[in-house]
């Protein structure tokens, strides 16, 4: 299905429908969303969309891996009921000349590294959303900030659904599942273990008593700066929910433990939340 026509009469023939936003090349993180909205909702579609408002004028659009044959048969494989593969023109169509920005939150992290990008991504979600109207649409915790926003713009615009995030699924080593994990060589492949590990050293501090921010950043920078390979970006410990930085964490509240790290050519996201003790 591509159109926005094709895609409301088949949406008809389901109730309760569990949506998985994705831009494809999929693995077993996507497909667990997909699983989970089955479970939860009884229907689930995915989208697959290489969303050109998402991505800066320096980005990977143009090489972003793409295979959607190969997606297809993942997606019924795992029981998925419909999927939405619209071109460019199906969700923008001539014309197109509106745009949703979530303000604040989207100035820090991945905002304020990538602007434009969560324009982007709310832009393109409002979309789906409409087309869809699904129940309830499911995100991947891995990409924290996404989130965040994405709960805010559902509450701002009083969007008739309600977004569901579940765990990041990793490789064996730890490595968060990414379509963008194809871009590392052998060797980076084995040196991207250290978010994880960059992960369980902030947790491991948390988990001892520490709440000064500084210390906790230190936690995981002191990983990251012991494999020459990675080139972080940035780490923080922030509130999991206005992504502000935090001097001390409250330990009632907790907080997201966030970094972006340049290994080669990509630049890898990951995260683990604090959880309040
Ligand atoms: P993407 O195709 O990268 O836009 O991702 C589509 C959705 O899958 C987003 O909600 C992501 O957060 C989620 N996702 C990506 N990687 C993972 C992962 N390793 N585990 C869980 N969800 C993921």
């Amino acid at each position: 299905m591509t159109t926005r026509a094709e895609l409301r009469a088949a949406r008809a023939e389901h109730g309760t429908l569990g949506l998985v936003p994705t831009m494809g090349f999929l693995h077993d993180g996507h497909l667990s969303l997909v699983r989970r909205a089955k479970e939860d909702c009884g229907s689930a579609i995915a989208s697959i969309f290489v969303n050109p408002l998402q991505f800066g004028p320096k980005e990977d659009l143009a090489t972003y891996p793409r295979d959607l044959d190969r997606d297809l048969s993942l997606l019924e494989a795992t029981g998925c009921d419909l999927v939405w593969t619209p071109g460019d023109e199906d969700v923008y169509p001539p014309g197109f000349d509106t745009y949703v920005d979530v303000h604040g939150i989207t100035d820090v992290l991945e905002g304020g590294r990538r602007p434009g990008h969560f324009r982007g991504v709310s832009t393109v979600l409002s979309v789906i959303f409409n087309v869809v109207q699904p129940t309830r649409a499911y995100f991947g915790q891995k990409d924290a900030q996404q989130v965040v926003v994405v709960r805010k713009l559902v509450r701002d615009l009083g969007m008739p659904l309600e977004v569901v995030a579940a765990a990041t699924v990793r490789e064996p080593d730890g490595l968060a599942m990414s379509s963008r994990n194809t871009y590392l060589d052998p060797t980076e492949r084995e040196r991207a273990v250290v978010l994880r590990r960059a992960l369980d050293a902030v947790e491991k501090a948390w988990q001892d008593g520490e709440i000064h921010g500084a210390a906790l950043r230190s936690a995981m920078s002191a990983v990251l700066a012991a494999e020459p390979l990675a080139e972080p970006d940035y780490v923080s410990i922030a509130h999991p929910d206005t992504l502000e930085e935090l001097d001390h964490v409250d330990p009632s509240v907790g907080a997201l433990a966030s970094m972006a790290v340049r290994l080669g050519k990509p630049r890898l996201l990951d995260n683990v939340v604090l959880l309040p003790r």
